[in-house]
């Protein structure tokens, strides 16, 4: 194993970002992680830091639930808005009276996994 960037010096350790074979002057440490010297530092300090942040996926789904509850909450508003305002074709307004409310219980339904995510 060679390093990466200095084909004549025998590699002494792997970056933990990029995986590339490092010579002794090429090698640093960020908080316990291998990482090359003034290309990768940044990239392993940031990873460090979301992985002390801790629950990553836990904060993801509980994002994506809440975006859920939002868009859903929008969607229904704007159908029930559409259909008091769409006065001349009832088709449309009674799809608009039926999916608006539909919309707005998923809303809700989003929201209570949300706040069940957040008391864990
Ligand atoms: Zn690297
Ligand atoms: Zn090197």
């Amino acid at each position: 194993m060679k390093c990466y960037t200095h084909s004549d010096r025998d590699g002494v350790a792997i970056c933990q970002h990029c995986g590339k074979a490092l010579c002794q002057p090429c090698t640093i440490e960020v908080s316990g992680k291998i990482s090359c010297r003034g290309v990768c530092e940044k990239e392993v300090e940031l990873l460090n830091f979301i992985i002390k942040k801790g629950k990553p996926s836990l904060q993801s789904n509980e994002m994506a639930f809440l975006y859920l509850s939002a868009m859903t909450l929008i969607g229904g508003l704007l159908l029930l808005g559409l259909g008091f305002y769409e006065k001349h074709i009832q088709n449309i307004r009674i799809l608009c009276f039926v999916a608006g409310p539909i919309s707005l219980i998923f809303s809700f339904y989003f929201y209570k996994v949300v706040k069940k995510l957040r008391e864990g």
